[in-house]
């Protein structure tokens, strides 16, 4: 159906020139492509009536065999409006367009370019997106700019069913967060898929999709579409984790929040690469690698948009305080036992079988063998 995309007037294709050299498709052909997108959701709905029983990813229906992949695959294909371009949304058009899927990009800067590259279409004004009527809207902006970014979307635009998802790294602020801003009649699901372009060079196979289905409408429909959106993730061989928002947030403090900050800690320290690096000392440099190459608004919306990630921090300075005062307190014994009981001065001997060795640090009871274990 070429639906309101046929008001092409209207609407502008953000092509960039190589993409136009390349396929020199017409802006009518375009808008036929995305609207091709449009009936599947219809297609669905008599699917899911038809596969009732079937479990949530199951997508290979018992009849694959006799439509045949493609006619299946073309059956799943959703049309995603995905919304902030940059460096992850980017990521994951990747794997959108190689499933099959349409995806409709828009963001603050103009990355008509990459789209065109990665066969997207991009949309530098929000109205024209919306008119194309996505069957998912998929916000991959900051998490700092996710309010400004999801008030500016002109939803009244969208079909009234849409569906909306996220894939903010923190969860309970983008929950309330669209419970509040998009009309009641529209699906949410928030997700947080656990890898990025560094974790997940070689594939997202095993690796966790967090996702809590905080609203989806009571049909057939409805269902289908967000079985269609999650079983894009479970094609990947992600490792699909259904979880509640908050219960998310409390587990990602302990271990994203904690990661980056350590990572950018270590980065602070400039360490270099030495002909004599131990093993613990490569995945020190990889942890620095790994979480500096994310933006720093990523990490501060780690830190701000996460409630458990003050305290987080709070233990982690304890740490670090518990650790150097259990080396001054044995310093300070060594020092004292000199000045006022006349013991001779510590020899490499004495150092090396000192209670400093010997004591395990509080409430770590590996930290004797740290160093052999790491290497
Ligand atoms: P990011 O720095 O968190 O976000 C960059 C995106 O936000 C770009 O699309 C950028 O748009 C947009 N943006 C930033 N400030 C904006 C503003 N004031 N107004 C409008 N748009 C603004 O980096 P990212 O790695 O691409 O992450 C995007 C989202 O994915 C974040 O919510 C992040 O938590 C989530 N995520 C990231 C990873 C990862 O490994 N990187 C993993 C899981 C989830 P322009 O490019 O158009 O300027």
């Amino acid at each position: 159906m070429a639906m309101s995309c046929s008001s092409s007037v209207r609407l502008r294709l953000n092509l960039a020139p190589s993409c136009r050299r390349r396929a020199a498709p017409t802006n009518l052909q375009l808008l036929r492509r995305v609207g091709v997108a449009a009936s599947p959701l219809r297609l669905r709905a008599a699917r899911a009536t038809e596969g009732a029983a079937r479990q949530p990813f199951d997508h290979v229906p018992r009849a694959v065999e006799e439509v045949g992949e493609d006619e299946e695959q073309r059956r799943r294909s959703l049309k995603i409006a995905v919304v902030g371009f940059g460096n992850y949304g980017q990521f994951l058009t990747r794997t959108l367009v190689r499933q099959g899927h349409t995806v409709l990009a828009h963001s603050r800067s103009d990355h008509s370019a990459a789209a065109a590259e990665l066969g997207a279409f991009f949309f530098a004004d929000p109205h024209d997106l919306c008119e194309c009527h996505p069957d998912v809207v998929l916000l991959v902006t900051s998490i700092l700019s996710a309010e400004a970014v999801l008030r500016s979307l002109p939803v009244h635009r969208l079909r009234r069913d849409t569906l909306f998802a996220d894939v903010l790294s923190v969860k309970e602020f983008p929950r309330n967060l669209l419970l509040s801003a998009l009309p009641e009649e529209f699906d949410i699901i928030c997700t947080h898929p656990m890898f990025g372009p560094e974790s997940a060079r070689d594939g997202w196979g095993g690796l966790p999709f967090v996702f809590d289905k905080v609203r989806v409408g009571d049909c057939p429909a409805r269902r289908a579409r967000a079985e269609a959106f999650l079983g894009i993730f479970a094609r990947e061989g992600c490792r699909m984790v259904e979880m509640s928002c908050a219960e998310h947030d409390v587990h990602a403090a302990e271990t994203q929040f904690l990661t980056h900050t350590v990572g950018r800690i270590l980065a602070m320290l400039e360490l270099l690469s030495t002909p004599i690096n131990t093993k613990g000392y490569e995945t020190l440099l990889r942890l620095v690698d790994n979480t500096c190459s994310d933006s720093f608004d990523l990490y501060n919306g780690l830190f701000m948009y996460n409630n458990n990630s003050t305290e987080l921090l709070s233990r982690l300075e304890w740490a670090m305080d518990s650790v150097k005062k259990k080396l001054f307190d044995g310093l300070h014994d060594v020092l004292r036992r000199q000045l006022f009981e006349g013991s001779p001065p510590m020899d490499s001997a004495t150092a090396a079988g000192s209670s400093l060795d010997d004591a395990p640090i509080d409430g770590d009871p590996h930290s004797d063998n740290d160093e052999e274990e790491s290497e």
